[in-house]
């Protein structure tokens, strides 16, 4: 049923969030958010009729949505999983924009309002331990994350740079740790582990989380009481963030840092694009990160691409090129 629902809204979907204002002297460019997913935002530099642009995607989630309006919209998509089917799921948008908020959930490692990842795991435990009669599931675990184009794995005790090749199936991260996980207090120690190692070098690095992509992989492995198996995986990707930078501004590393961000990124998205206009040729090879995810990008994947915006004025420009970079690989 799960993939019946998932199938008649098609293989890629692209939903928007908009987190809500921090500021109360910004005035909100948001004009608009209706329950068929459209936005209207205004340009504030125009007057009203000249700044309006409206954009169209399957499900936008206002300033007001709750972690779990999300992931109750995520959920059928997370269950063909279970089903075998590889899923991957993106947040994308400037820093800022509420990205790890949806992702992981706030930050300081409070248990309330929990992300998708959580959420997502929690929700294949228990789905497995209803089928236990019929089919035995075990579920690992990979975390890493992509920086300048270089692979690390957060898992690993040493998480040093590790080589990546894609395998034939595209379906594991290779040389990356495999993590078996039985119950989400698995799930919480294994993902503090993997944010401190992010850290570590973050702090070395100056706020380097935010400028590299963070990649759970879930595998799922299913065998059922008369030898059927099946095996499937579902990506939860945290992007770096997609705000340009002024290169009058930044040089050397940094500069460098924002050219791996803008490819890869950009890559990406003619990616999806590719694969929602059933081209022949998908160019999964630019980028270390659609190599990683390619045998769970296209086929009978299926992906969702959660674009984020900030309701500020100040953030306009960066919001304009967020919801045009989304509704480029949407296909409604
Ligand atoms: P990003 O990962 O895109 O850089 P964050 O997720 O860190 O952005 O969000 C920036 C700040 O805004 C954080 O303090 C986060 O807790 C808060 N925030 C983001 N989205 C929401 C939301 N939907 N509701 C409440 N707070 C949010
Ligand atoms: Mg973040």
């Amino acid at each position: 049923l799960y993939n019946m629902v998932q199938d008649l809204k098609g293989n890629i979907r692209v939903y928007c969030r908009i987190r809500p204002s921090f500021s109360s002297e910004s005035k909100n460019v948001i004009k608009f958010i209706g329950e068929d997913g459209s936005v209207v935002i205004l340009d504030p530099a125009k007057p009203q009729k000249d700044g309006r642009k409206d954009f169209q995607f399957n499900r936008v989630f206002g300033p007001t949505s709750s972690q779990d309006e999300v992931f109750k919209d995520t959920q059928p998509l997370i269950r063909s999983v279970m089903d075998g089917y590889n899923v991957c799921i993106f947040a994308y948008g400037q820093t800022g924009s509420g990205k790890t908020h949806t992702m992981s959930g706030p930050s300081g490692g409070s248990t309330r309002d929990m992300g998708i990842n959580y959420l997502a795991l929690n929700d294949l435990f228990q789905m497995s331990n209803r089928r236990k009669d019929i089919i035995h599931y075990d579920i690992h675990v990979q975390m890493v994350e992509i920086y300048n184009e270089q692979v690390r794995d957060l898992l690993a005790e040493d998480s040093s740079t590790i080589r990546s090749c894609p395998t034939d199936n595209g379906l594991s991260i290779p040389d990356a740790t495999m993590h078996s996980v039985n119950s989400t207090t698995d799930v919480l120690n294994l993902m503090k582990f993997g944010e401190m190692n992010r850290m570590v070098s973050s702090t070395a690095i100056n706020n380097r989380s935010s400028r590299s992509h963070s990649v759970l992989t879930i595998h799922v492995h299913g065998k059922d009481t008369s030898g059927g198996t099946l095996r499937s995986c579902l990506h939860l990707v945290d992007l770096a963030g997609s705000e340009r930078v002024d290169k009058s501004e930044v040089t050397g590393d940094r500069l460098k840092e924002a050219q791996y961000i803008n490819k890869s990124l950009s890559c990406l998205g003619d990616v999806i694009t590719a694969l929602a206009q059933k081209n022949s040729h998908i160019p999964y090879r630019n980028s270390k990160l659609t190599l990683l995810l390619q045998g769970a990008l296209g086929g009978h994947a299926k992906t969702l691409m959660l674009a984020h915006v900030s309701p500020e004025e100040d953030s306009f420009n960066e919001t304009i090129s967020t919801l045009k970079f989304a509704q480029r690989v949407s296909t409604v």
